[in-house]
């Protein structure tokens, strides 16, 4: 399933193909994706406009578009969903089975496919509202996160996935995130010490950081099946070294030895979703608390 390093290699990638193409046409064929957004509204504000930009918000694509008459600019939200792809395809052939929407550019053809249909492509901006910070922005800082981590009861690996918290973060790379910070995904958000925040705070930013610069040194691989779906973004050449797989040190690992200690990586269901951790390297129990220092004897010994 698309995360924030996922999404943001398909944009770098798709910027600069959709710059300045013109949308002749729009085809819908699964209108669920576009709610509450309806196919003549689609092809209205569409139909004419010129993309100007492709941007990334936490999981979602903001495509931005700029018509002439009458001038405006339109902000299309797309989300991959679990199973959605776009990319450009040559004019003329056959649609793959899944095509939800098409917009025709002339020569080609911006295609958002998806199997399963949980995705959007719409011009409803609602959906942005709740997002939290940007976690490779500035305004993400560890203090931002540690108080929003002190309102919370869930376990640690359930909030994380909260987009209200840290926009962007899904399964894979918050149960990457607490192995590299080395937390129990089974602590409670508001229990980490201070130290722990710190930690879980860089270890988000070193591990989308890293998936990006994996993703973007690479083509994306088209022909992937759906089985693959992380090779359509982390694309890969045949005969070479599945860097993709590799690169996760705990996800989807459960009964392996953990690359660290050797411990047997187990798995957890929190929240009806899967959480791959390291029992040995991520113990539950919570950060000491480090007594303050006295200032002097006499708040010891009060009178
Ligand atoms: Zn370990």
């Amino acid at each position: 399933m698309p995360e924030l390093p996922e999404v943001e290699v398909l944009v770098r990638h798709l910027a600069p193909l959709l710059q300045g193409r013109r949308i002749r046409k729009v085809e819908v064929h699964r209108p669920r994706v576009l709610r509450p957004t309806s196919r003549r509204q689609l092809s209205r504000i569409l139909i004419g406009a010129t993309f100007s930009s492709v941007k990334r918000r936490g999981k979602f694509l903001l495509l931005t578009l700029k018509k002439a008459r009458p001038s405006q600019t339109v902000m299309l939200v797309g989300h991959l969903g679990m199973t959605g792809r776009m990319y450009l395809l040559p004019g003329g052939g056959p649609l793959p089975k899944h095509a939800a929407v098409v917009l025709d550019l002339g020569q080609e053809r911006f295609v958002f496919e998806d199997t399963r249909y949980f995705g959007r492509f719409t011009l409803d901006a609602t959906l942005l509202q709740k997002l939290g910070p940007e976690p490779l922005s500035a305004d993400f800082t560890p203090e931002v996160f540690s108080q929003a981590l002190q309102l919370s009861r869930q376990p640690i690996k359930v909030k994380l996935l909260d987009q209200s918290l840290v926009a962007g973060l899904g399964n894979i790379y918050a149960s990457e995130a607490l192995f590299r910070a080395g937390i129990s995904p089974m602590l409670s958000a508001r229990k980490l010490g201070a130290n722990q925040v710190r930690q879980l705070w860089q270890a988000i930013r070193t591990v989308l950081s890293e998936a990006i610069d994996c993703g973007s040194t690479v083509p994306l691989n088209f022909a992937a099946t759906n089985e693959q779906d992380g090779f359509f973004y982390f694309g890969r050449e045949q005969g070479v070294p599945d860097s993709y797989e590799e690169r996760l040190r705990v996800y989807d690992r459960s009964g392996e030895p953990c690359l660290v200690c050797g411990t047997v990586v187990k798995r957890l269901v929190q929240a009806a979703r899967s959480t791959f951790y390291c029992p040995s390297c991520q113990r539950t129990k919570t950060e000491r608390k480090v007594p303050k220092k006295r200032s002097s004897n006499v708040d010891r010994y009060p009178p």
